[in-house]
């Protein structure tokens, strides 16, 4: 065990996820936090509450900072700006970075530890993410931990140190999933589509198409897709049985 509490920032993707089924080995007791920030695939926090709920979190705070999207220029906030197709570049910040996000978000949940006694936070970052979003990069995890230490009442009255956990920091997409296959993740309960259509992701935006490389790359179909495709049959079985019954009365 590595501490008694601790705080998940989940969104309610791959990595965010795998963080969480992480924590749950190391605290005993594991809260998460989601943000509302008025991002365009709000379809994810449904899937974070229900994430939250199947790991069997503490507590699970969702809070809203909707005036993130006011600020800056994203296609993720922004619906007036088209989300990209296909994979990721290879380098350079993408227009479904959202400024200064993840710092914000760092802070705030600074503030929710402070106030709970929670000295510990856990952050899906990961390697693939680094070339596009600058604020997932190693040196970003230990600036934020230096500013929670410096600016928490914890640490000041010597209480708990602030420590930042980036279990993922150095893995690819491909071995997170490994990892939280492992874990026992429920994947089929994870959105990572930037561009929903109908509850089904698009299939073309940067972290679908980077999503569906990675489990073929484990070589596992998509637990996500094939949940959604088996509701969708048992819809259609269903309807299949009524317009049989009326038929045949
Ligand atoms: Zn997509």
């Amino acid at each position: 065990m590595e501490g008694d509490k601790c705080l998940v920032l989940l969104s309610g993707g791959i990595d965010s996820s795998t963080a969480l089924w992480w924590a749950k080995r190391r605290f005993r007791t594991v809260h998460a936090m989601t943000f509302d920030y008025g991002q365009r695939h709000s379809l994810e926090l449904e899937y974070a509450k229900k994430l939250a709920s199947l790991a069997g979190v503490e507590k699970h705070v969702i809070l809203r900072l909707d005036f993130l999207a006011g600020l800056g220029r994203s296609a993720l906030t922004n619906r007036s700006l088209e989300v990209p197709k296909g994979p990721y570049p290879d380098r350079g910040v993408i227009s479904t970075y959202v400024p200064m996000r993840n710092s914000l978000f760092g802070v705030v949940a600074g503030a929710y530890m402070d106030a709970n006694g929670i000295g510990d936070l856990v952050l899906g970052v990961h390697s693939e993410d680094v070339p596009n979003y600058p604020d997932t990069r190693p040196e970003w995890a230990s600036a934020l931990e230096s500013l929670l230490n410096s600016g928490s009442a914890l640490a000041f009255e010597g209480k708990k140190r602030v420590r930042v956990h980036t279990p993922l920091i150095s893995l690819r997409k491909a071995d997170i999933i490994r990892l939280g296959l492992s874990l026992g993740v429920p994947y089929e309960w994870t959105w990572s589509c930037y561009s929903p259509k109908d509850g089904w992701p698009c299939g073309e935006c940067p972290t679908c198409v980077q999503r569906a490389e990675a489990f073929a790359e484990v070589g596992v179909e998509d637990p996500l897709i094939l949940r959604l495709n088996r509701e969708k049959k048992e819809v259609k079985d269903a309807q299949g049985t009524l317009k049989g019954g009326q038929d045949h009365p």
